[in-house]
């Protein structure tokens, strides 16, 4: 027997969200952009798609707090327009950003650009959030306060939960200024000339913004600073003296542009899969070198990582990484290929499916995210 084509709802309210719940029988996936529709297990036996793109815009912006609420199908590019003329900024720049990513797709995934060394991810940027579960209830913890006592902090919980406990429909995020200079330095080289220049960064006063090896031949590592504009090019100077031979400034702009389309696996071979990893730092080099990859972005100094392999190799990738005390999610895959989206599966999983009985007994939401472990 053929399923029947999914229904799509749009609602743009979160009372019509609550109600597409309440009305809508059987299992919803739920989207955003789209823009990570391929990431972790493939949505399966769906009934009906809640498309949340058009529960867009700002609920309330308050410069002075350095906090803004919005929608959770706001496009982050948009929402930084807006924050820009207020010399403000969420200060995450997941490479998917551009391609259209919203708010509440970037916390559901867990995504994070290279900035996430000092920043972090959305998790550490998201002081609030309101979610709708399975039976109708309007779930809302933390606010407007940086430092809230949030109690359950469901925020965090849906941080990574890929739609599987319910739809996010309001976000609140603390903010940061936009930096008046930024500059990018590079100098090429292996990884493991890359990491042990990492090393030595890291333990220097120079604090960089991103610290990321892009694969190539032989390879680039880039460090992002971020400063005034008088006091910037002293820092540059020592950077460019720590890291040595062949380092110097380049266009930032074209230069993150590259990292962001190795991260998506652009230019890949049709067979291909892309994986991001995440391992102790000073584990990430050597990991790197034992997989069969043909493109990797690594953040050396926060240990997560996208490889490019091929598709067969996937299995083996999860597996290698899990032995290293690192995990692994699949990003994108040929349309083709039945590969596993996740490694062996965690020592939390009692608890990820006790918390998902609790909050949606009947399995409504994002059937197939996390396959095989849900
Ligand atoms: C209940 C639940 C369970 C989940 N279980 C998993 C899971 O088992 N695996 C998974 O990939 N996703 C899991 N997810 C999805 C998860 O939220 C994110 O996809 C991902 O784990 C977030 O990883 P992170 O590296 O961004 O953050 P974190 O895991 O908090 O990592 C923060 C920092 O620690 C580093 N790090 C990560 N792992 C290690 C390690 N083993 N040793 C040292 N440093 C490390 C990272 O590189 C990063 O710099 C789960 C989600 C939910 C809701």
């Amino acid at each position: 027997m053929t399923r029947a084509a999914p229904t799509t709802l749009r609602p743009t309210t979160p009372k019509e969200v609550r109600d597409a719940v309440l009305d809508t029988p059987g299992r919803l996936a739920i989207t955003g952009a789209g823009t990570a529709r391929h990431w972790a297990g493939r949505p399966a036996g769906v009934d009906a798609t809640l498309d949340l793109s058009g529960l867009s815009g700002v609920i309330a912006h308050n410069p002075g707090d350095m906090t803004v609420s919005v929608h959770a199908g706001t496009p982050l590019r948009a929402l930084q327009d807006e924050l820009a003329a207020h010399g403000q900024r969420l200060a995450l720049d997941a490479a998917r950003v551009a391609r259209g990513a919203t708010v509440g797709g970037l916390v559901a995934t867990a995504d994070a650009g290279p900035s996430a060394l000092v920043y972090g991810g959305m998790r550490d940027l998201v002081i609030g959030a309101t979610t709708v579960l399975a039976d109708g209830t309007m779930v809302r913890s933390g606010g407007h306060v940086i430092k809230n006592v949030a109690g359950y902090d469901v925020a965090k919980l849906m941080h990574g939960s890929y739609g599987t406990f319910g739809p996010l429909v309001e976000v609140v995020l603390r903010l940061h200024p936009a930096p008046r200079a930024t500059t990018c330095v590079a100098v090429d080289g292996p990884v493991d000339r890359a990491a042990e220049h990492v090393l030595r960064l890291m333990a220097s006063p120079l604090e960089p913004i991103a610290v990321e090896w892009l694969s190539g031949e032989p390879g680039r590592l880039l460090v992002r600073l971020e400063g005034g504009e008088r006091t910037l090019p002293a820092r540059v100077a020592r950077l460019v003296e720590l890291l040595g031979d062949g380092a110097r400034e380049v266009d930032g702009a074209a230069a993150w542009d590259a990292h962001a389309a190795l991260t998506a696996g652009s230019g890949a071979a049709p067979d291909a899969a892309v994986v991001r990893i995440g391992c102790a730092p000073r584990t990430l080099a050597p990991l790197i070198g034992r997989l069969p990859a043909t493109a990797v972005t690594a953040g050396l100094a926060t240990g997560v990582a996208t490889v490019t392999v091929p598709a067969t190799a996937v299995p083996e990738v999860h597996d290698t990484v899990a032995a290293a005390g690192g995990t692994s999610v699949l990003r994108d895959r040929p349309a083709s290929a039945e590969v596993p989206a996740w490694g062996p599966a965690p020592s939390s999983l009692a608890l990820l499916r006790a918390v998902k009985t609790r909050l949606d007994p009947d399995a409504r939401f994002a059937p197939g995210r996390f396959d095989p472990w849900m």
